[in-house]
């Protein structure tokens, strides 16, 4: 009877214990599972290209070489796909710098108008070409508190996928306004928008809502996680609205 009441005692102690400890193991478990994808997804990512470098290699060395015309294809397909190659190990770097807390953020005042200006400038080419209308709108003076090169890293990127994504002719807008508290920075393009189903999970690392298409456009499917975790290294929050008309990426920093 003693024993009893000892269990009785203790056993409602215990299984909180054991609950909290099955929590930690489930949450390792997911972590490890988290880990594993990433590096069967990063190996999977890194083979195609390599695998296309080979075979072309392969190709000019079995005869195509003699071939001025075919030499030349092949030659093309190993420059775009080591160039491929070293978008993704890049991308890869950053990504696992970011992860791991080694991109240390420096937090500093970070005017917008001539942040704004920059990521215009370094898309002015790309976007001519295809007939894009990219803009900027920047509320004047306005500041943030951020770090100048991560803010720059994450709005280079979403302009960089509005590009991508916006067929030929579109419009492209980057625009910076005053909100109660924080400042919003918003991308938006009038591009084929994103289906609501792919919403939640479009900031995880290799997630893409049209794989073909991502691959095509030479994208890696890191650049979204990089961005989220770079906004929420300085303290700020991202997100998407996206419907028929478009797809209207936005972040939040505080104002500075
Ligand atoms: P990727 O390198 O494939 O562009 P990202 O992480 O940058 O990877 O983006 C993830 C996916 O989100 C893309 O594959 C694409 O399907 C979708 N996406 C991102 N930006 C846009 C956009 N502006 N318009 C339409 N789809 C977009």
């Amino acid at each position: 009877a003693r024993r009893r009441s000892f269990q009785a005692q203790v056993a409602p102690l215990l299984r909180g214990e054991v609950l909290v400890l099955l929590r930690d193991v489930t949450e390792a478990r997911r972590a490890a599972a988290t880990r594993r994808d990433f590096v069967a997804n990063a190996s999977h990512e890194l083979r195609t290209p390599i695998a296309a470098i080979r075979g072309a290699a392969d190709t000019l060395l079995g005869g195509a070489l003699e071939d001025p015309g075919a030499a030349r294809q092949f030659a093309e397909m190993i420059a775009r796909q080591a160039e491929r190659l070293s978008r993704l190990t890049a991308d890869l770097l950053d990504l696992s710098r970011v992860e791991s807390g080694q991109w240390v953020m420096q937090l500093e005042r970070v005017e917008l108008q001539p942040l704004v200006q920059t990521v215009l400038e370094l898309h002015a080419g790309r976007a001519a070409e295809k007939r894009l209308a990219l803009t900027g709108a920047v509320e004047q003076p306005l500041a943030v508190r951020a770090d100048g090169r991560a803010l720059e890293h994450v709005l280079v990127n979403l302009v960089d996928n509005a590009v991508k994504y916006t067929p030929a002719g579109g419009r492209i807008e980057v625009s910076a306004a005053r909100g109660e508290r924080e400042v919003l920075l918003t991308v938006a393009d009038s591009g084929p928008g994103i289906a609501a189903h792919h919403l939640p999970r479009l900031f995880e690392r290799f997630y893409r809502a049209d794989p073909g298409r991502g691959r095509e456009q030479g994208g890696t499917g890191l650049g979204l996680a990089i961005v989220k975790h770079l906004v929420q290294a300085q303290g700020g929050e991202v997100g998407v609205v996206s419907g028929a008309s478009g797809s209207r990426f936005w972040v939040k920093l505080p104002g500075a």
